[in-house]
């Protein structure tokens, strides 16, 4: 009896084991196949099916070209970007006064900014940078790493968020730099992915505008919907400039918005060619993706 007892125990015993050695391995498996999954679905993930931005504002908030009477000019570049994700600064201009009191003027709050990228070393695009961080600290700040160090040292003490670039990089959602390009002053433009193509901004081009712009072609399997920002044509001759604004009919670039350096014969031609496609840039004015048909 007590040993009849004893084999079926063992019996129920070993069965148990076996459930359990059954249940483990199943669960195991479950893991790898979730892994896997989770893989393939990073993976395979088209870049048409990112959800790829369609509201999208562009504001010229420092520039020395003339647009909203109300606001200030002064030479140097910046551009506020609103998006349906966050916002974003480019560059500040070379005084934080005049940007803030542009910013001001327009209601965009300095603290609505979550990404403040930096195009290059030059006053006239970082001389505001100190006055804006002033206002808001709590931002992510992307700039070239050959930047000088007590520079970064100075932004690092106000926010640890800070993406030092050297190649072409994805920053958010969207957002990419160029990666720093050219020789002395280095520079990165910013990217844009968009519904309706690349909208390309750059600080001074200095690297050259259509080198920059073709840079960012190899990278993307995308039609350049806007340039906007500083060419650096401000004194390159007629023949240069002509050539240029061909350049860029040749990469089919849609909409061109030729400001701060770039020279008013660089934007004269760029009208000539461009017609309704070419924007006139100046202090205050606001270009929304919905506005490029
Ligand atoms: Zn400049
Ligand atoms: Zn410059």
């Amino acid at each position: 009896m007590i040993r009849n007892m004893i084999l079926i125990i063992i019996i129920i015993l070993l069965i148990l084991l076996g459930l359990i050695v059954w249940q483990s391995k199943k669960n195991k498996e479950a893991k790898i196949n979730f892994n896997q999954s989770k893989q393939i679905t990073n993976k395979a993930m088209p870049q048409n099916e990112k959800l790829k931005l369609n509201n999208l504002e562009l504001i010229v908030v420092f520039d020395n070209n003339e647009f909203d009477q109300r606001l200030q000019t002064g030479w140097g570049f910046s551009c506020y970007i609103k998006t349906q994700q966050s916002d974003w600064l480019f560059d500040t201009g070379a005084d934080g006064q005049v940007l803030l009191s542009n910013m001001r003027k327009l209601k965009l709050e300095p603290q609505s900014v979550k990404h403040l990228f930096l195009s290059h070393i030059h006053n006239d695009h970082v001389g505001g940078v100190n006055d804006f961080l002033t206002k808001n600290s709590n931002v992510n700040v992307y700039l070239p790493g050959i930047f000088p160090e007590d520079f970064k040292n100075q932004i690092k003490e106000i926010t640890p968020e800070v993406l030092q670039i050297t190649d072409f990089k994805a920053l958010t959602d969207n957002f990419y730099s160029s990666g720093v390009l050219g020789t002395e002053p280095k520079e990165q433009a910013l990217v844009i992915e968009t519904k309706q193509g690349l909208v390309v901004l750059t600080g001074c081009a200095h690297p050259g505008i259509v080198e920059i712009l073709e840079t960012v072609k190899n990278q993307f399997d995308q039609p350049i919907l806007l340039v906007l920002g500083g060419f650096h044509l401000d004194s390159a001759g007629l023949e240069k400039t002509k050539n240029i604004v061909q350049a860029f009919k040749d990469l089919n670039v849609k909409y061109a918005a030729p400001c701060h350096c770039s020279g008013e014969i660089t934007q004269r031609l760029f009208e000539e060619e461009y017609k309704e496609n070419y924007i006139e840039i100046g202090a205050g004015k606001s270009i929304r993706l919905a506005d490029l048909k």
